[in-house]
């Protein structure tokens, strides 16, 4: 079977000026440094607007660089969007696509995401793409249903373990403080991994990372780390300190 080597990837959303951008992707970078044969890797994905500054602190260190969303088109008259192109161009090699703040925020469709990613792929860069359930979807039980529809609707169908990831992220827990119990965490990821055994076979599905997210800390990284099918974590507020960012990084 294909090894799945932990990803910890950081979501910086919409934070970071170039100063403290720098001072960030320097603390992380260093800390790396540390420790260049441990056995996860490391992602940040900071604002378009510091993808060149962190590119230029990171170098070197090992750790990779993402963006966190790309236009579907290679070009052209799209005021104020960024394409896969440009997102690979500025020294990404990995691109955040269908966060739920981006479904709920810019209406973006499984559809959209589904091109997004072949976009992505297009340009060798490594999709990982968001899904999850709302909180009124869970408590009607649908969670499984949920994000079976939308790994099957947003991956698209030339996606494979070396060039996509996906985030299980369960809207409520983004930013919240409320985390899925690990019985529930496994329970979805593991019905990620057989969707995606139906929709690109075995081999594929064995190999692709699945990373959650919401509201991981150091605290919680440990238990919902160790679980089967958790390779790793997307994370949101605790990836904007270096410590904290690290400290989850050390419990895989
Ligand atoms: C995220 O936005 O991807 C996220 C997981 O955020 P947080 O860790 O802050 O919940």
């Amino acid at each position: 079977m294909t090894e799945r080597r932990p990803l910890i990837a950081g979501n910086w959303k919409m934070n970071g000026l170039r100063a403290d951008a720098r001072r960030l992707a320097v603390e992380i970078g260093t800390l790396r440094q540390f420790k260049p044969d441990a056995a996860f890797d490391l992602l940040v994905c900071p604002p378009f607007t510091v993808l060149e500054a962190v590119s230029q602190m990171i170098e070197n260190t090992g750790v990779y660089l993402g963006a966190q969303t790309c236009h579907v088109a290679e070009k052209g008259a799209h005021t104020g969007d960024i394409s896969a192109a440009m997102v690979a161009d500025s020294g990404c090699s990995h691109v955040i696509l269908g966060h739920s703040e981006r479904r709920t925020n810019h209406a973006e469709t499984n559809d959209q995401v589904n091109a997004q990613a072949k976009a992505a792929h297009e340009q060798s860069l490594i999709a990982i793409i968001c899904v999850g359930e709302t909180e009124a979807e869970r408590e009607s039980g649908k969670a499984l249903e949920v994000v079976a529809e939308q790994v099957k609707a947003s991956v698209p169908d030339d996606s494979s373990y070396g060039n996509t990831v996906i985030a299980y992220e369960p809207v409520w827990a983004i930013g919240t403080g409320k985390v899925a119990t690990p019985d529930d965490v496994q329970e979805v990821h593991a019905n990620i991994r057989k969707v995606l055994a139906e929709k690109l076979g075995q081999e594929e599905a064995d190999g692709i990372r699945i990373l959650y997210g919401g509201s991981m800390k150091p605290e919680n990284a440990k238990e919902l780390l160790a679980l089967g099918d958790v390779d790793g974590g997307l994370i949101g507020g605790a990836s904007l300190k270096a410590e904290d960012f690290w400290a989850i990084a050390q419990s895989c």
